[in-house]
Order: C-alpha cells, then structure tokens, then sequence
C-alpha cells in the first residue's frame, strides 16, 4: 500500500540506491518512518501533503544509512567515557606521561586502564613492559590492553592481585611472557588476560548504559543507522534490552552473545532471541585466534618477524559443540579467525553444522587463500573483513606476514569474485578512525597510512565498497529485505554526504562529510 502522504521529502539530490538500484533518482519520500517514493522530483512530489517536511539536499548525496558490520560499541563509549586512551600515543614516554595524568583523575587504589597502545608506533618498537608501568604507576593496579585487545601489559600490582608470579603456569590458549631472569614481563596473551582481567570489577548498568550512548551518538555522525557490538557478556545483554525498552537507542544495533569469555569459561546460551525495530540479539560470537597486528592470528606458516604461527584460541571438538547447539537453536554465529589455520578450523565446523535458515559469519576473514572462499560461498557464509585495517594496520602486516600472505591479507576482490557476501566495517576501537568513508577508501585505494600499497590486486570499486558498507551489513545481521538499499518499503535509515562518493577520487574520499544521518525517519545527527 503506497501511503498518501509523506512525513519527509528529500529533493534536489544525488541519490545512489543501491549497487543494482535506479541511478537517476533526485528525491525520496518517507512515510510511516519507512521509504515511500524514490524517483524524480514530480513522482516524488506527488506525495507532498500541508504537513510534509521538505529537506533541501542541495546538490549533495543521499544514500542508504551505512552498517558497521563489527564494531565493539561498549569500547568505544569506554574510551569516549572513562577509559584511558593511548591509541595515538608515539612513544612510550608519551604512554607514561597519560598514564601520569590519568591516575591524578581517578580514585586512590582503583584500577587504571588503559587501551590502544601500538608499538609499531614507537621509534624504537618496543612493547611496553612492567616496568615501565611501575616506574611510573606503583601505587594501584594498572592494565593496558594493546590496539588488537589479544594483549595487555601489566604493572606488578595488577600481576599480584592476579596471583602471577615466576611459576604461574598460563591457562590453555595463552602466555605469559617472561624475561631472561624467569620472571613475568608483564605481558600477557589471548587467554591469560583473563587472569587479571577477571579481577576488575565490570561496569554496572548506567555505566554501560553511559558507553552505549555516546559510542551510539558518535557513530550516527559517521553517517552510521546499524551498527554491531561483536561479543558482549550477559550483563552488558540485560543493559541492551533495558536501553531497548527504554527508548534508549539512537540508532539500530546487533548485539552478538559471547559463549566462552575470558577468565570466566563458558557461559550459557541466552534464554531468547530479542528481535525489535532497534534492537536484534541472535548471533552468537566465538573466538578462533588472535590478531595479525600482534602476531597471534593462527597461520599455517610462520610470521616474518616473530619465532611463533600464533595462536588458536579453540580446539575443533569444542567449538563444534558450541556452534552446533546455538545452530540448531536457531541462532546465527559470528567467529572471529584472521590468520588462514583458524579460517580453515572455522569453516569445517560451520560445514559440520550443515546449512540452516540463517546464514553464519566469518568475522575478519583476513587471509583466506582460494579453497577457503570456494568453501565459504557453497556453505553461504557471509565475510565481514576489515578493509580500514589496509589503513590502520597495513604497516603490521609488512613487518610480520611472509610475502606470499601479505599478497591476499583482507582479499575483498578475491572474496566478491567467489561469490562471498561481503560486510564492511570498522572493528572499532580497534581502528582510532571508524569513519565508513575511511573503510571505503582503503577498501578502494589498499594503501597503508605509509602510503605503500597492501595487495593492491585486491581492491574493490566504490560502488562495491559502498554497497558491502550497506546492504552487505544488512545481510551480515539478517536485516537485508528491510535495509540496506533505497528502495520503496525499506526503512528510512538515511545519510546525506556533502558530495557523491562515485564522483570523487578515492585520495578526497575522507575529504567527504556526514551532514544528516536520520533512521526510521527520524533525523539523529
Ligand atoms: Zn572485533
């Protein structure tokens, strides 16, 4: 039924619809919250009523509102709230001068923590250890979580309080890293975090629901109307579904449900599914390695610069188990595995687990080689790469990945070409900059923040980096037959661009800003 009169018109504008949608269209009308019209001026206008709000694009360009397929939105608001952040720090000296600050701010004898550090980033490249945390903060424990969040350092009072001495043995699935004397460095790896990790006390409830908030406010300037948080624990689903009840988010999000959390073990399914207008909780999240910017992601090969092929972080039997009982309940599962070993276990579970009504993820999918993406587009498994991390990360992958992986590190044409679904996203906070325009220009240019060129051969289009960045979000959440494109009946998640993407060269691409971001009809930024 085609409403008579629509709550908003757009005119005036360049609309891209979608990667297969019409390419003339200059206005969209929303009724209902949903989109009732897009074509021409006239056919749109038509629909024009005393009440109707006319919004004047003025030459600029409206496309569907972007999905961020995984992001930690938690993080994010912990960083943009109370959390310490050293994402940009140059130095270890300049780590130490906010760790200074930081702990002027915040109660005597709580925990300081801190995350981001990068020591690919220091002159001298070396990781922070306990002792430098100590020869500046000896007075409360300290915990700093490395950028990829598969390492933290610790400073001797947090090693203490976890009980970690000279003959603490690591849990399966992690190290702890030691000196030339035997004695913990501070370091510590995939599953040991969770010993100290597990100490700090969680959040409550207005904390989270503070996170949530301002980590949901900053992506909706980014043009963002759905987004993701990869891996919560219980507590932080309650927050979910009470913000959910409450009317308290801005924009819609997939909350996916960790099963095996650190320091903690397994937790249990979630009782239900929660499916609303703003809120779906029915993927569940599991780990299979680490990260290739720390050298964890599990390879079939060894790293460059590292003695070691990273690490799984599951074995086959146990993750089959788990993934089979949330299959069969319905459940969708997202897994998070970079290096091509973990890729290779994850897809012969989901293989295990059959093909069901829903459709598993693959969460960075970072080195599959051409079997792996043959397997994943018969099983219909959706890949949700990082192509930002080309940017972010690209000087990572030299120092650490062998040539011959560094060749199809994050390989999205190789992934289009196979018939993958591809969902592009930011993986913040991982990434400082989760902006979708900086994901589409590395996505589009696969140059470093050097400037060298990371597997050039697979880069995409822009028409491509703009629909993997909206209707492949959609697909990745189940949500594609209501977003994702602009096209009449979908909802009105809407962003406007100061000028068309497909008009730009990809070096101006971030040059580009999000002047309106609206969802279901209603503007949010
Ligand atoms: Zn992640």
């Amino acid at each position: 039924m085609r409403p008579d009169r629509a709550e908003t018109i757009f005119q005036n504008g360049t609309l891209w619809t979608g990667i297969d949608g019409p390419k003339d269209a200059t206005a969209l009308a929303v009724a209902g919250g949903r989109i009732a019209a897009v074509g021409s001026r006239d056919e749109v206008l038509a629909l024009r009523g005393p009440d109707t709000r006319m919004v004047d694009l003025a030459g600029q360009t409206l496309v569907p509102g972007f999905v961020d397929a995984h992001a930690h939105i938690w993080k994010i608001g912990h960083l943009l709230t109370t959390l310490l952040d050293v994402r940009s720090a140059t130095s270890l000296a300049d780590v130490a001068a906010r760790l200074r600050a930081q702990a002027g701010k915040i109660p005597t004898g709580s925990w300081l923590q801190g995350r981001g550090y990068n020591e690919t980033r220091f002159h001298d490249g070396r990781s922070p250890t306990r002792a430098d945390l100590d020869a500046v903060v000896s007075d409360r424990p300290v915990v700093l979580t490395r950028t990829c969040a598969h390492i933290v350092v610790c400073n001797s009072q947090a090693l203490e309080r976890a009980g970690i001495g000279r003959d603490t043995a690591a849990p399966p699935g992690g190290e702890i890293d030691r000196g030339p004397d035997g004695e913990p460095t501070g370091v510590l790896r995939e599953t040991a975090m969770g010993m100290v990790l597990r100490l700090i006390p969680p959040p409550t409830h207005d904390e989270y629901a503070a996170m949530i908030a301002a980590a949901l406010r900053h992506q909706a300037s980014l043009g963002v109307t759905s987004t993701n948080d990869a891996g919560v624990v219980p507590a932080l689903l309650d927050t979910y579904r009470r913000l959910d009840k409450e009317g308290g988010l801005p924009i819609r999000i997939n909350v996916m449900a960790l099963r095996l959390v650190d320091g903690v073990g397994a937790v249990p399914l979630p009782a239900r599914r929660h499916h609303s207008n703003r809120l779906r909780i029915d993927t569940v999240k599991f780990f299979a390695d680490g990260g290739l910017s720390g050298a964890t992601a599990a390879l079939s090969v060894p790293y460059r610069h590292a003695d070691t092929r990273g690490n799984l972080r599951v074995e086959y039997d146990e993750l089959l188990a788990l993934a089979r009982e949330a299959h069969d309940a319905g459940w969708r599962i997202a897994t998070h595995a970079i290096g091509d070993e973990a890729i290779d276990l994850v897809l012969r579970v989901y293989e295990a687990c059959g093909r069901g009504p829903q459709r598993h993820r693959i969460e960075h999918f970072g080195l599959p080689n051409a079997d792996h993406l043959a397997r994943a587009a018969r099983a219909g498994v959706i890949g949700v790469p990082q192509a930002i991390f080309v940017h972010a990360l690209g000087r990572n992958f030299r120092h650490y990945l062998p040539d011959a992986l560094l060749a199809r590190a994050y390989p999205v044409r190789a992934m289009l070409d196979a018939g993958v679904t591809v969902a592009l996203s930011s993986d913040a906070p991982v990434v400082e900059d989760d902006s979708p325009l900086r994901g589409m220009q590395a996505a589009v240019l696969r140059r470093d923040a050097d400037g060298e060129a990371i597997a050039p051969a697979e880069a995409i289009s822009i028409d491509e980096a703009l629909d993997a960045y909206t209707r492949g979000g959609a697909v990745a959440s189940g949500d594609d037959a209501d977003r994702g494109r602009l096209w009449p009946g979908m909802q009105a998640d809407l962003a406007v661009l100061s000028g068309d993407p497909r008009a730009t060269p990809p070096e101006a691409l971030t040059a580009l800003r999000v002047t309106q971001t609206w969802v279901g009809g209603q503007q949010v930024y």
